[in-house]
């Protein structure tokens, strides 16, 4: 059984985010700690969370993946937007110690040419500084298209933050299929490779979580822009392959493509149908 949601929209707490997820056939999903252009997080209400949490283990709603604002920039140029990545990391790892299994996951951002071995440190600092504060979430770093200056856009630079985080057991990365795609990474036609450079750069047991999106640009494009599923440069024959693949089909996938729930709910129902035809 496949874990496949998508990215909903957190506004309206997370028992109504558990409903969404159901109703469009997922059974786990993404959403946003907070509004990413917002500062200010709503008080978490424990009340809903209680009942999402009762919901989700009737549904079987598991893996869901919390998504940091992506404003934030770990490694900014100016120190008080450093300190304010920090500070509402910190508060949103505060507010996911109430719901178990959740993973969090975040842009490592970008060295506005200060240099990517700047940026990195700056990364690296945040979350030694985060892990002295102790918390039990797992933390993801997510793959990069390395538009502008973004740390990520290789498998070599999220390496190289791993390795200078002091404990780094709760530490993973996420695969942006679009992302990768247009770092370069050819998942279309040799996926295997790609796994394997992962594998030699990172680890593969590092991996544990996907983004699903098709791309509207050509291989190496940097530019970030998803498509739906099957309408971009990467195609639904990919997405077959890497939701069945062996070393990829036990962990989460999240469509982030270009659409409202309606569309989520047929790509989810396309994805499934090929899987299992794929698998029978
Ligand atoms: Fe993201
Ligand atoms: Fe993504
Ligand atoms: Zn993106």
């Amino acid at each position: 059984m496949i874990y496949l949601g998508a990215h909903l929209s957190s506004s309206k707490g997370f028992y109504k985010m558990g409903r969404a997820a159901m109703a469009i056939g997922a059974n786990t999903f993404q959403f946003f700690t907070r509004n990413p252009r917002g500062a200010k997080a709503k008080q978490l209400d424990l009340a809903d969370v209680e009942q999402y949490l009762e919901f989700a283990k009737e549904h079987g709603i598991a893996q869901i993946l919390a998504h940091a604002p992506y404003t934030l920039n770990a490694c900014a140029k100016d120190c008080d937007l450093r300190r304010f990545a920090y500070e509402t990391m910190c508060d949103d790892l505060k507010r996911l110690a109430h719901i178990p299994g959740a993973m969090y996951n975040f842009h490592p951002g970008s060295h506005v040419k200060q240099g990517a071995q700047a940026g990195i440190s700056y990364i690296c600092d945040l979350l030694n500084r985060m892990n002295e504060q102790g918390h039990e979430t797992t933390i993801l770093l997510e793959t990069m298209a390395g538009k502008g200056t973004e740390i990520g856009r290789s498998f070599e630079e999220l390496r190289a933050v791993i390795d200078q985080v002091e404990d780094s057991r709760r530490l993973g990365v996420c695969l942006d299929t679009c992302h990768v795609f247009d770092g370069g990474y050819d998942i279309v036609n040799d996926l295997d490779a790609v796994l394997k450079e992962f594998d030699q750069a990172i680890g593969i047991k590092r991996l544990m979580a996907i983004h699903l999106n098709d791309s509207k640009n050509p291989l190496g494009s940097h530019k970030d822009r998803h498509e739906k599923i099957g309408e971009g440069e990467i195609g639904l024959a990919a997405f077959v392959s890497i939701v069945t693949h062996p070393k990829l089909r036990q962990l989460p996938f999240y469509l982030e493509t270009p659409n409202d729930l309606d569309g989520y709910q047929r790509e989810i129902a396309l994805l499934r149908e090929k899987a299992e035809h794929e698998e029978a």
